[in-house]
């Protein structure tokens, strides 16, 4: 059996990766994101700069509390100052009282930064490499020196580049890693540099490239190919100014394609999901195109690809997508044949009982529809409901009998505000009238929606929408012409697309909301709760109960957005 060569695998996204201007990390989401990255198998998990910032510093001692199983937390700093001995440095201090077993440091490798940033001797920063490495393997197990700039540095003085990581080797250090900083080389130079630096030296190299040149997991893979054994990147490629070489991509590529081992074969499958909390804890909307774990990776509209891979899944896919914790996705469109529609019903689960007939008349009601200027690409939730109803499978929750939607402005430096009167016949054949306030039509909409129905459907509450879009179908009537509405749901473990289309917005909205409350309700095939005595009362009524109105004709109002309230 060939046993796969192993690849050191090193996460900076806590200290690099936050160099992002949009991600501010809490140490909360700092020590989750760290569990997850050992639960995926990360050999290293460089905590923060202790130096720079009380946040980091105190990263170093919550972890410590924290039980990781594989991974090795290392803290980062730079090498000691000009003019100061490393033991009385104050930066090498805070990396030590970080109590790590491992610290990796970044100093100069390129003559023009020693020349022209810290203006000392060229010599003087050798001594400086030197005797930090020296330093701080007496007091640790484990350093790691970031060569920074060293592909740059090697390109315009080859000499001095290794003569640096030569110092550092010297004084006995655990990995080199060579860093293309400013991310503008490209995979030919850094095959060549790393080749030249694996022979100038004879510690373990590892590669940390940036993405500005928007090849930085090819030139992660190039470095590899030449001779690391060390990857230096972050989940998402998050970092500064186009980010670092992106993690996922690199452990999925070394290890599917190239047959490296990164992580435990077990864990690659939890790839998406890391990628995924790193996402929702820097607040960022996940990347849909992502290679290997975006939603749209493993997505297939046209419809011979879609009867492609029915037939062979290889056809138009470069890895199973299950690999990574992907889906593979099937999306409908004008292009759809009728492979696409097969290939629905049997994701719904009705594919077995369906005719030929009944077949092709969901084509052409798709085909009808997407005349009309629906889509139901990223509404495959409509679409679903769309099938139940046209072969009479759908169950009614609960019956639209009317809603009114209020605009208000009082005053001219003050957003308006809306309100929404909704009013259903709910499953017991009881009729429900509610009221709310929101920031905007759709969302007093959806909550007067949401408080009618949650009496009967609790599980509603968990749900939320995502994403609102709307687009307006130019066929040239100007404000006449029709309008497609998109909206995205999740209830935190699931998430579905709706569509709507109308001349009108709000009617519009409206369609991709009931749709969307239908989805969730139909897929977990939620029961009504039905107060016994509240039935008896409404039979009595003969269904003209209400449910948040009040007798004197003013309604409860339920605002979701305490911002969105009223300021007579
Ligand atoms: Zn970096």
């Amino acid at each position: 059996m060939v046993v796969a060569k192993k690849i050191q695998v090193y996460d900076t996204t806590l200290r690099d990766g936050c160099q992002s201007e949009d991600v501010s990390l809490a140490i909360t989401d700092k020590l989750r994101i760290a569990e997850r990255l050992d639960d995926l198998g990360i050999d290293y998990i460089e905590g923060g700069w202790p130096g720079s910032n009380p946040r980091d510093a105190a990263f170093f001692t919550e972890i410590k509390r924290v039980r990781l199983r594989h991974a090795r937390i290392v803290a980062f700093g730079s090498t000691r100052r000009h003019g100061v001995k490393a033991a009385a440095d104050r930066n090498l201090q805070l990396i030590l009282r970080a109590e790590t077993s491992a610290a990796c440091v970044v100093g100069k490798t390129w003559d023009l930064h020693v020349r022209d940033a810290l203006r000392i001797p060229l010599k003087a920063n050798l001594e400086i490499l030197h005797d930090t490495i020296l330093y701080l393997k007496k007091n640790l197990d484990e350093v790691i020196f970031d060569a920074e700039h060293f592909f740059d540095g090697y390109a315009l003085n080859p000499e001095y580049a290794i003569a640096c990581i030569q110092a550092v080797a010297a004084a006995g250090v655990d990995v080199i890693c060579l860093c293309d900083t400013n991310g503008g080389r490209l995979p030919d130079a850094i095959a060549a540099t790393m080749r030249a630096a694996r022979a100038a030296v004879q510690v373990p190299l590892g590669i940390h490239c940036h993405n500005d040149s928007e090849v930085a997991v090819a030139n992660t893979i190039a470095g590899v190919l030449n001779g690391a054994t060390q990857v230096q990147g972050t989940i998402n490629g998050l970092g500064e100014r186009c980010g670092n070489a992106n993690l996922v991509s690199i452990i999925a590529n070394l290890q599917l394609k190239l047959g490296y081992a990164c992580v435990p074969d077990s864990r690659i499958k939890t790839l998406q999901e890391t990628s995924r909390l790193v996402y929702e804890l820097a607040n960022i909307t996940p990347h849909a195109r992502q290679a290997f774990v975006g939603r749209s990776a493993f997505a297939h509209k046209a419809g011979l690809h879609v009867s492609g891979i029915q037939r062979n899944v290889h056809t138009y896919e470069h890895i199973d997508p299950a690999v990574v914790g992907n889906d593979r996705r099937v999306l409908l469109s004008e292009l759809s044949g009728r492979a696409n529609i097969l290939y629905k019903t049997r994701e719904f689960g009705l594919g077995a009982d369906l005719s030929p007939d009944q077949i092709d008349t969901l084509l052409e009601e798709l085909k009808r529809l997407e005349g009309l200027g629906y889509t139901f690409d990223g509404a495959d939730a409509s679409f679903e409901l769309l099938m139940l109803r046209k072969l009479g499978l759908a169950r009614d929750h609960f019956s639209f009998v009317s809603f009114r939607v209020f605009d208000d402005k009082w005053h001219e430096d003050q957003a308006p505000f809306s309100e929404a009167v909704v009013i259903i016949e709910g499953p017991d054949g009881r009729r429900t009238r509610t009221s709310a306030i929101g920031n905007g039509p759709v969302n007093a909409l959806d909550s007067a929606l949401r408080s009618a129905l949650l009496p009967y459907y609790p599980a509603l509450e968990r749900m939320q929408l995502v994403d609102y879009k709307v687009r307006v179908l130019d066929d040239g009537s100007g404000t006449d012409a029709r309008v497609r509405v998109l909206i995205e749901s999740t209830d935190g473990s699931r998430q579905w697309g709706t569509v709507g289309l109308s001349s009108n917005v709000i009617e519009a909205s409206w369609q991709a909301l009931i749709d969307s409350i239908e989805f969730k309700l139909h897929k977990d095939n939620l029961k009504p709760r039905i107060a016994r005595k509240a039935a008896t009362r409404s039979a009595k009524l003969n269904g003209a109960a209400t449910n948040g109105a009040r007798a004197d004709g003013k309604h409860r109002r339920v605002s979701h957005r305490a911002d969105a309230a009223p300021k007579p």
